[in-house]
C-alpha cells in the first residue's frame, strides 16, 4: 500500500470522513483573499489583516519551514434537524456552535495522525497542525485535495457530506503525491444561497462581504448592530445557517459525527427571555466549552435584545425596559431600546 493510502487509512480511522493532499503551493484563490481584504470586506477581523497572516497565506513554508505538503482532513458535526419549529419565545442557534468547542479535540486527532505518519515512515516528521489556529486558505487547499468544491455560499462543499464539516489541516515537510481536483461538482445554474441569503452578503465571486452576514455580525462584531440588518436577523440569536441550509447538497441523509457525542449538544433553540435575564456566571456556565462564549456575554444579550424586538414577546417588555433604563453596557441598552420600540 502507498504512504498516500495508509495515511488516509489512518485519518479514517480516526474519525475523518475526508482526507487529501495538496502542494504546499499559493492557494489558487490567494488574489481572491487579497481582493476582500482590500475591499474591507473582513470587516472587523483584523487578524485576517495581518501583514505576518498575508505572507503566511500566500506561503505555507512560513508557518512550516520545508513544508512541502498540506493534508486537508474534514469531519461532520451535527447538521440541523429538518424538522425544525421555533416558535414566536424561542432563539436560534448555528449547528456548529451547539457542540462542546471542537479544536481541542481535532487537534489531538490531528497530531495522532503525525505520529502515525512518522511510524510509517519510521523518521522524524516535521509538522504542523493546524485547527483554525494558522492563518491558511484552508478551502482552497480541500478543493485542490479533490475533497470538494467552494460553492457559492463560500464553503466548502462535499459531493457526499455537503458543507456541515469542521476543516483542519497537517502540514508537513514530507512530499506525497497530490491528489486531483474535482471536475464533476460545482454550484451549476443554483443560485438559492444568495436569493435565501436575508442581508445579500454573499458576493459574486462566492466570498462573502462580512459586513452584512449575520453570522459575522452576532458572533464577531464588538459594538452595536446596523439598524438596517436589525430586523434581518430575525430569530438569530448567534450565528445564521440560511446558506447552508437552503443549499441542495445538504439535503441529504444526515452523517454520524464519528468526534462528537450527541448527547452533549446544546438547544438549538433557547427561550427568548430566560436567554436574556441570564447573568453572566450562568452564561458562562451553560455556554463553558462551547463557541457560543466567542460573542461573549454583552454581545449574546445584544443579539438576543435585537430577537426580542423582532418576536415582540409581550413577556419581555418589562425586562427590555429595565434593561433599556439601568444597563451599564451602552451597546446592550440601546438594543433594549431599539427592541422597544418595535413592540
Ligand atoms: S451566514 Fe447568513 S447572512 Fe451570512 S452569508 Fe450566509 S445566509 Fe447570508
Ligand atoms: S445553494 Fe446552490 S448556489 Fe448555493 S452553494 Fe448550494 S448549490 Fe451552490
Amino acid at each position: 500500500m502507498s504512504i498516500e493510502a495508509l495515511i488516509k487509512a489512518e485519518a479514517l480511522n480516526l474519525g475523518f470522513v475526508l482526507c487529501g493532499f495538496s502542494r504546499a503551493d499559493t492557494p489558487p484563490h490567494y488574489g481572491t483573499y487579497l481582493d476582500w481584504i482590500a475591499a474591507g470586506h473582513h470587516a472587523g477581523m483584523g487578524y485576517m489583516a495581518r501583514p505576518n497572516g498575508i505572507e503566511a497565506r500566500y506561503d505555507p513554508a512560513r508557518l512550516l519551514p520545508g513544508c512541502r505538503t498540506v493534508i486537508s482532513l474534514a469531519t461532520p458535526y451535527p447538521a440541523p434537524a429538518d424538522d425544525q419549529k421555533i416558535q414566536q419565545n424561542q432563539g436560534s442557534i448555528a449547528a456548529y456552535a451547539l457542540l462542546p468547542d471542537y479544536h481541542q479535540v481535532l487537534k489531538a486527532a490531528v497530531e495522532l495522525l503525525a505520529q502515525k505518519i512518522a511510524q510509517r515512515i519510521d523518521q522524524p516528521l516535521k509538522h504542523l497542525v493546524c485547527v483554525d489556529t494558522a492563518p491558511i486558505l484552508e478551502k482552497d487547499y480541500a478543493q485542490q485535495a479533490g475533497m470538494g468544491w467552494i460553492a457559492r455560499n463560500s464553503c466548502l462543499t462535499s459531493l457526499d457530506y455537503g458543507s456541515w464539516l469542521f476543516l483542519c489541516e497537517l502540514l508537513v515537510d514530507l512530499s506525497l503525491k497530490p491528489d486531483k481536483p474535482l471536475t464533476n461538482s460545482d454550484c451549476a445554474d443554483c443560485h438559492r444561497c444568495q436569493m435565501a441569503c436575508p442581508t445579500k452578503a454573499i458576493l459574486p465571486n462566492r466570498s462573502i462581504d462580512a459586513r452584512r452576514c449575520l453570522s459575522y455580525l452576532s458572533i464577531e462584531h464588538r459594538g452595536p448592530i446596523p439598524v438596517a440588518f436589525r430586523p434581518l436577523i430575525g430569530q438569530r440569536i448567534f450565528g445564521c445557517d440560511t446558506c447552508q441550509t437552503i443549499c441542495p447538497s445538504n439535503h441529504k441523509p444526515k452523517h454520524a459525527a464519528p468526534f462528537f457525542d450527541h448527547a452533549q449538544l446544546l438547544d438549538p433553540h433557547p427561550d427568548l427571555l430566560q436567554s436574556f435575564l441570564l447573568t453572566e456566571a450562568e452564561f458562562k456556565s451553560i455556554y463553558a466549552n462551547t463557541p457560543v462564549l466567542r460573542s461573549k456575554y454583552q454581545g449574546f444579550r445584544r443579539n438576543v435584545a435585537i430577537v426580542l424586538g423582532n418576536a415582540r414577546l409581550e413577556a419581555a417588555r418589562h425586562a427590555l425596559l429595565d434593561c433599556a433604563a439601568k444597563e451599564p453596557d451602552a451597546v446592550v441598552g440601546e438594543a433594549a431600546a431599539w427592541a422597544l420600540s418595535r413592540y
